[in-house]
């Protein structure tokens, strides 16, 4: 990271990225409130979080199940005492192990990790005894690296289908993480990849209703990512800084 994020604070990171995002979307004739910025606070110290939603931050993204248990609960009580809690919203980014699930459903608002049918499953069971309707995105894998968690297009028309049949889980939108490159630009397909395969989706109308969101794009490619149809920005480095 660049010097100068050290230097400036929170805040000044904060409206450096709304402004960022603002102008990406003004550049393709896009409305910024239809970008949602998901603050990332994997690694990030509580206090750290609390002055973020002093400044008026109300996502938040992690990326694993034991971290945000112990995030939450910590903040439970502070958010209780400023503001209705309610207007805080948990995401989970990460990858998802089946044996996580329950927790999981008890403590996301949203999770953008769905990648398998056995993991719907376990999530639509567990959402069935709380009775909750889960809000799920679906994780695409678009590149070939070995590493990245996701559903290869191959096999994703079947787990939509599989999934929109789930009575507990509703499907809003599909996730990707492209490839890291140095120039931004170069994952700009991957972003356009995933805003067709969205709108493929659509159009066959294989579900019952549109799938709207899409989550891509973070600190070193989310104005490309905007500029392709991203509705879901996940930043962390470029609100907190380096961790
Ligand atoms: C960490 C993480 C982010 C945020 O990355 P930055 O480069 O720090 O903005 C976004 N999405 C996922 C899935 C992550 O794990």
């Amino acid at each position: 990271m660049n010097a100068r994020m050290k230097e400036t604070g929170l805040i000044d990171n904060i409206k450096n990225i709304y402004r960022r995002i603002s102008h990406a979307a003004m550049r393709v004739e896009r409305n910024p409130e239809d970008v949602k910025l998901i603050a990332v606070t994997k690694n990030v110290n509580i206090n750290i979080i609390k002055e973020a939603i002093d400044w008026g931050l109300r996502i938040f993204g992690e990326s694993r199940v034991q971290e945000a248990k112990e995030k939450i609960e910590e903040l439970s009580r502070f958010v209780h005492d400023v503001l209705n809690y309610t207007q805080i919203s948990w995401h989970l980014i990460g990858h998802l192990q089946k044996n996580k699930a329950k927790t999981a459903v008890q403590l996301f608002d949203l999770i953008h990790s769905i990648d398998s049918l056995e993991l719907a499953r376990e999530l639509n069971r567990h959402a069935e005894k709380n009775g909750k309707v889960q809000r799920v995105l679906i994780q695409v894998k678009l590149s070939e690296e070995e590493t990245k968690y996701g559903i290869q297009k191959e096999g994703l028309m079947n787990l939509i289908m599989a999934v929109s049949e789930m009575k507990n889980l509703r499907i809003e939108g599909l996730m990707t993480i492209p490839p890291f490159f140095d120039n931004p630009e170069m994952a700009r397909p991957y972003f356009i990849e995933l805003r067709e395969l969205r709108d493929k989706i659509n159009s066959l109308s294989i579900m019952h209703y549109a799938l709207q969101e899409l989550s891509m794009g973070m600190t070193h490619d989310f104005e490309v990512a905007i500029e392709e149809g991203a509705t879901m920005v996940r930043i962390g480095t470029g609100i907190f800084g380096e961790r």
